[in-house]
């Protein structure tokens, strides 16, 4: 099968080749990958490295089974499936909470397994879900990484409310481009931030926002909207760029959130700063599987959209990530066709 394969850590180490396709063991189902989300999670695991080595990268991905394991019951070849990417061992005590993000036994298919940016796939049967009709596998593709930490860390995390002012720092990318459309949907007031403000403005009013500025002008727009308040929830997966100022823009009694560190994870936290203006800062990562079923069931009833920016064929990987990173005018996913 054609696969993207690195044998060392290093975006050069990257080939496009043909390698054995995998066999799905009894509790395993082999997955005939159509669409793939390029994300920055890629791109770490593709400098540091994954387990098997040599690796094929890709922890986001929707298709078509092709082959079930001796064991698998309820889902049958040519189902399409979307892949929750947590592994989960099912007793831990986070999983009997429901908690399958935190799991003791886990990690994310495409780092401690071979991942998505193949024409198959083996994955174990507990993470495929079944994609309703109505839903495109190009759409159903950007939910697992995107999506799914998005819904994640404003709902279930943060629990944001009607009414609150939602600051969301870059706005435009795979997670912030849903978490503009959550927040929207539960009620909130949504400035989404973004440095390329000027070119993205009409795409993100689409998703949602109510405002759309640069970095430099989200201060005085919080202070005006809030009467010198500040906001009430601050999203922010940016990291070290943005983080003196996310901070500062939390109202007090406020909370402020990440679910990443694209540009760095090491800041500054003034102690006095965070107590005595009682904020909360909440740490999410990735999300549960219902609710992956969920957003599956809200992108059927088009409560939701699914951005997608391009479609590329997997030759054309290296190319897949300059444009996530340095498009100026994207707005959601860039998606690999193996
Ligand atoms: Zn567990």
């Amino acid at each position: 099968m054609h696969a993207v394969v690195f044998d060392k850590p290093g975006m050069e180490n990257l080939r496009v080749m043909d390698v054995e396709a995998p066999k799905p063991g009894p509790n395993e189902v082999l997955v005939r990958v159509k669409f793939a989300g390029v994300n920055p999670v890629d791109y770490f695991t593709i400098n540091r490295g994954g387990r098997p080595m040599p690796h094929i990268p890709g922890a986001e991905f929707a298709g078509v089974i092709e082959e079930v394991g001796s064991n698998v019951r309820g889902v049958n070849i040519g189902d399409e499936v979307v892949i929750y990417n947590r592994l989960f061992d099912g007793t831990c005590k986070y999983c009997l909470i429901g908690h399958e993000e935190l799991c003791i036994n886990g990690g994310l298919i495409g780092i401690v397994t071979n991942g998505g940016f193949a024409e198959y796939a083996v994955v174990p049967v507990t993470n495929v879900i079944r994609v309703p009709k109505c839903v495109g596998l190009d759409e159903a593709a950007t939910l697992p990484v995107g999506a799914l930490t998005a819904w994640h860390m404003v709902f279930d995390r943060a629990g944001v409310r009607p009414g609150e002012l939602v600051v969301v720092f870059g706005a435009t990318g795979n997670v912030g481009s849903y978490a503009v459309q959550f927040t929207k949907l539960a009620g909130a007031t949504v400035i989404a931030v973004s440095r390329k403000a000027n070119k993205v403005r009409n795409a993100l009013i689409g998703l949602g926002a109510d405002y759309v500025v640069t970095p430099e002008e989200a201060q005085v727009l919080v202070n005006e909207l809030s009467n010198g308040l500040g906001a009430d929830l601050v999203v922010d997966s940016v990291g070290q760029a943005t983080w003196n100022l996310s901070f500062q823009l939390v109202a007090r009694y406020g909370r402020w959130v990440t679910a990443g560190a694209l540009t760095g994870g090491d800041v500054t936290l003034s102690l006095p700063s965070l107590y005595s203006r009682e904020v909360t800062v909440i740490g999410s990562t990735g999300g549960t599987r219902i609710e992956l079923i969920r957003l599956l069931d809200l992108l059927s009833k088009r409560r939701i959209k699914a951005p997608i920016y391009a479609k590329m064929s997997l030759d054309r990987v290296k190319e897949a990530f300059d444009v996530m990173f340095k498009a100026e005018d994207r707005i959601g996913k860039v998606l690999l066709m193996p």
